[in-house]
């Protein structure tokens, strides 16, 4: 078995164990041994089950022992094109050849056509790029603090945020980030308040003169897959306005089509001051993504902010394929559609199941399934993985974030293992 991958050729399909690392230097090892390895050096701030993830193609991914998976959870809704989709695998392939990497010393065309593109799709005006949607978060937070220094108003610093919302795992993201479980142990963070998602007379109770910016999930992802209601998000927008406040969407987890819209405040009309994009944008490939208003564009001047990775040559090839597979392929339609579909088949295994099935909720390709509450959560996720299917829990909810070019027939045998699993329930 030839393990370097050749950049040209299709990965075979018989390569259970094939990585792209040399061989000599690293000979095959099992699945057992390779675990043994991760549970020995790597940090354990994770709990992954035992197995080692060895390969993919479209929705399915394969283990080490060639036992194969439909992937439901597209590595937390970042895999917008699924597995080795060939457009997003060319360009990274033929880029990292040209030019990975110049600093932003310099302008590289497939960053400057990115921002662009980007610009485009969101209805913005500039765009900054950087490898995490932790540092999105972190350049809006910045920005909405820098801009209203600019203006002689020093002490317009706090953020008003949401329970249950999740921004990211920087300090300042962090305090923005609403479970005590994500900020417990570190300290004082900066000014937030959160105040209950959904509820617009608290966060008008929330507002003052110090307030620089509402941070809000269009669709909060981690807290459970809960959708702001059209009221909510143009509420939000109403209340900035009138306090002079800015209005930041995170755009991390819902955005790059993920709900049948490029962004998902495009379902309510509301357009923010900023928005923070990541996950879905590189279709796996690192990057992260701050775009604003052209208002914005002198907030943060020339030296007041940065990142030596962000916005490369790579990443920006990366994230152009894959918004040129949304046009060509048509998948942000097809994310609604499909989504619909998806939802259309859980709301019928919750009729057929109404003691396991509390209730089903999202928008388009993001989806939560609410169980009942006397079932343990954690155990129907392995009892799922070992059926073939892969999902993740988002505060005990199970989280259905396909790729966008899902197919209905995957959603019908992802459907069926749920059914199968959830009935001994
Ligand atoms: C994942 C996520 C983040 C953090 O992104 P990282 O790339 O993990 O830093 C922030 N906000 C939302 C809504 C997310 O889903």
């Amino acid at each position: 078995m030839s393990a370097a991958l050749a950049c040209n050729k299709p990965l075979s399909p018989n390569a259970v164990q094939a990585n792209s690392l040399d061989e000599k230097a690293n000979p095959p090892m099992t699945q057992e041994a390779l675990v043994q390895l991760g549970k020995t050096y790597l940090y354990p701030n994770y709990r992954q089950p035992d197995l080692v993830m060895v390969r993919g193609e479209g929705r399915h991914v394969w283990d080490a022992k060639d036992k194969k998976y439909l992937d439901f959870t597209a590595g937390i809704a970042v895999n917008t094109l699924g597995h080795g989709h060939p457009g997003l695998t060319k360009a990274i392939c033929e880029q990292s050849k040209r030019l990975m990497h110049t600093s932003n010393y310099f302008f590289t065309e497939p960053n400057v056509r990115l921002a662009q593109k980007l610009c485009d799709a969101t209805g913005m005006a500039r765009a900054f790029f950087c490898n995490s949607g932790t540092e999105a978060i972190e350049a809006c937070l910045k920005l909405a603090r820098r801009h209203f220094f600019d203006k002689g108003e020093t002490s317009r610093q706090r953020v008003i945020a949401f329970e249950k919302a999740f921004h990211g795992r920087s300090l300042g993201a962090l305090a923005a980030t609403w479970s005590s479980a994500y900020r417990e142990g570190f300290g004082t963070l900066s000014e937030v308040s959160h105040v209950p998602y959904g509820d617009l007379d608290a966060v008008r109770q929330a507002m003052s003169p110090d307030v620089a910016a509402i941070l809000f999930e269009p669709v909060q992802g981690e807290g459970g897959v809960v959708p702001g209601s059209v009221e909510f998000l143009q509420g939000l927008r109403a209340v900035t306005q009138e306090h002079g406040a800015l209005l930041i969407a995170d755009e991390i987890q819902a955005g790059v089509g993920r709900t049948g819209r490029f962004l998902a405040v495009e379902h309510s009309g509301v357009k923010p001051d900023l928005v923070a994009l990541a996950k879905g944008l590189g279709g796996g490939f690192p990057i992260g993504a701050m775009v604003c208003t052209k208002a914005l564009e002198r907030s943060l001047p020339a030296g007041s902010h940065g990142t030596t990775y962000g916005g490369n040559p790579l990443a920006s090839a990366a994230a152009l394929a894959v918004l040129a597979a949304l046009d060509n392929e048509n998948l942000v339609k097809l994310a609604a559609t499909r989504g619909k579909y998806l939802t259309k088949r859980l709301n019928a295994l919750k009729q057929q199941l109404p003691e396991a099935i509390e209730g089903v909720r999202g928008v388009g390709l993001m989806v939560g399934i609410a169980l009942n509450a006397k079932i343990d959560t954690r155990e129907v996720l392995g009892e799922l993985r070992t059926a073939g299917l892969l999902l993740t829990l988002a505060s005990g909810v199970l989280r259905v974030v396909p790729p966008l070019n899902v197919t209905e027939s995957e959603i019908d045998e992802a459907v069926a293992i749920l059914g199968s699993v959830l009935s001994d329930k």
